[in-house]
């Protein structure tokens, strides 16, 4: 038996908490985020049981690893079942390159498969407490409507979503904004990262002690154990697992929380050969790798892949301490990473938005694959890794394809002249009503608002 998973703060003011504190508090008092203090190892002796398992029985294998003290096995079970109740698509793209289409969830996004899991851990510890708990969340696009779908209608949970006006797409925004009851949306006038600043002094401000308040953003770890699932199912289903193949992973990413799932899955066992940290234009990580410094953009850039549009990873906090490092929650590097063992592990390349295009264009003209923005980036990280690494060509390589191309049908359409076929998720999203309001990038307007708003 495994000794119980205790979770630590990054930094390291405030003693170590159980895993339902954890999802509870989100970030922690010392403004650090939560790290398992060890991690489980996967059990080849069993993995091999579940080479061509459903994704709802991979998910109870890894994840029960966690939530031993949460709930008990057949809950996990039955959770397992309810938020997995869609397909997760295996494509060929190439002989031994593939594309793992994490798109098929009620909101089309990668981050359903967090919120899902997330909001019945969640609700069960409510109903356990008997308490209200308030999701405050900021979102740069999919985590808001993964947030708010997953949380729609379950008891004794409100849910105020926080995103910025100009960055989302229409479809992204009609997913927060048309569900009404306990889900909440205001638009900042603002950046990604406003919302997110806004989200975090609300955290740290005493006067909203007495609320039971939460974030479902990838700050939260609640978010980053259900993203360690797919890594192990994609593994599964394509690797030769009595040989502990090894496999790389290519994640398009903006604030970190997708890679983190991969560097858990890694240290759970997985026979992971390198990750591609493929960023668009928001290039702070692929440059602190070259360089060894780091150096936040403020304010972030615009890019095509709008989700991506972070200039100060969250989770960047999580990997510089894994790698033995410290980084404080402003961005400061308090104490060196070990940069080799980052370089030996990790792959990092920034991909422009003219490439962006050009990647969508050509691997439907050649291979017949449907990309959108952000799973272009991945695939273009793909590229770049096999440039440099020949060898690559013949090795297995997953690349993620975070969204559906219908989130983004105007991009598709001017890149493509095609109109991306509309998946179940999002038919009829166009004609629903809107309800949302609009707030300046100012925390003292915020905070007056979002008191109003509990009281
Ligand atoms: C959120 C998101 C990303 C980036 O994921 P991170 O965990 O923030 O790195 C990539 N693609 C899509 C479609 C997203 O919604």
């Amino acid at each position: 038996m495994n000794r119980p998973l205790r979770y630590y703060s990054t930094n390291r003011r405030v003693p170590p908490v159980s895993l339902a504190e954890a999802l509870l508090q989100g970030q922690a008092a010392d403004r650090g985020l939560f790290m398992p203090d060890h991690l489980p190892q996967l059990d080849w002796s069993r993995l091999s049981e579940f080479q061509q398992a459903s994704y709802p029985e991979v998910a109870e294998y890894v994840l029960q690893h966690f939530t031993a003290e949460l709930a008990t096995p057949e809950q996990l079970r039955s959770w397992c079942r309810e938020a997995y109740s869609f397909q997760v698509p295996l494509e060929r793209v190439t002989q031994r390159h593939y594309l793992l289409r994490l798109d098929r969830g009620p909101t089309a996004s990668f981050k359903d498969f967090a919120a899902r899991m997330m909001a019945r851990w969640m609700s069960h510890l409510m109903q356990q407490q008997a308490e209200e708990l308030i999701i405050l969340t900021a979102t740069s696009g999919d985590t808001g409507s993964a947030v708010a779908h997953a949380f729609h209608r379950v008891p004794r949970i409100r849910v105020v979503v926080l995103f910025p006006q100009a960055e989302v797409s229409d479809r992204q925004r009609r997913q927060m904004t048309t569900l009404g009851d306990n889900i909440t949306t205001w638009a900042v006038a603002g950046k990604f990262d406003d919302c997110q600043a806004l989200v975090k002094e609300a955290f740290a401000d005493p006067d909203f002690r007495k609320y039971h308040l939460s974030s479902a953003n990838s700050i939260n770890i609640g978010r980053l154990l259900p993203q360690s699932v797919y890594y192990v199912y994609a593994y599964l289903q394509l690797a030769e697992v009595a040989q502990r193949e090894p496999i790389t992973f290519s994640i398009p990413s903006g604030n970190f929380g997708d890679m983190m799932g991969a560097m858990l899955a890694w240290k759970m066992g997985l026979p992971i050969n390198k990750l591609i940290i493929a960023t668009n234009v928001n290039d702070e990580f692929p440059r602190f790798l070259q360089s060894g410094q780091y150096q936040k953009i403020v304010p972030s850039h615009v890019g095509l892949s709008n989700a991506m549009n972070v200039g100060h990873p969250s989770n960047l906090a999580r990997l510089i301490d894994l790698y033995g490092g410290w980084l404080d929650e402003t961005g400061l590097m308090r104490e060196p990473a070990d940069m080799v063992a980052m370089r030996r592990d990790l792959f990092a390349t920034p991909v422009s938005d003219e490439r962006t295009r050009h990647t969508i264009r050509e691997t439907y003209q050649r291979h017949q694959v449907l990309l959108e923005p952000h799973g272009a980036v991945g695939w273009a990280g793909v590229m770049d890794y096999v440039h440099q690494h020949p060898d690559a060509e013949h090795q297995l390589v997953v690349s993620l394809e975070t969204a559906h191309p219908a989130k983004f049908p105007e991009e598709i359409r001017q890149i493509l002249q095609i109109d991306p076929p509309l998946p179940p998720s999002l038919s009829g999203l166009d004609e629903r009503t809107e309800q949302y309001s609009t707030l300046p990038a100012d925390y003292a307007t915020f905070k007056r608002q979002l008191r109003q708003h509990l009281a």
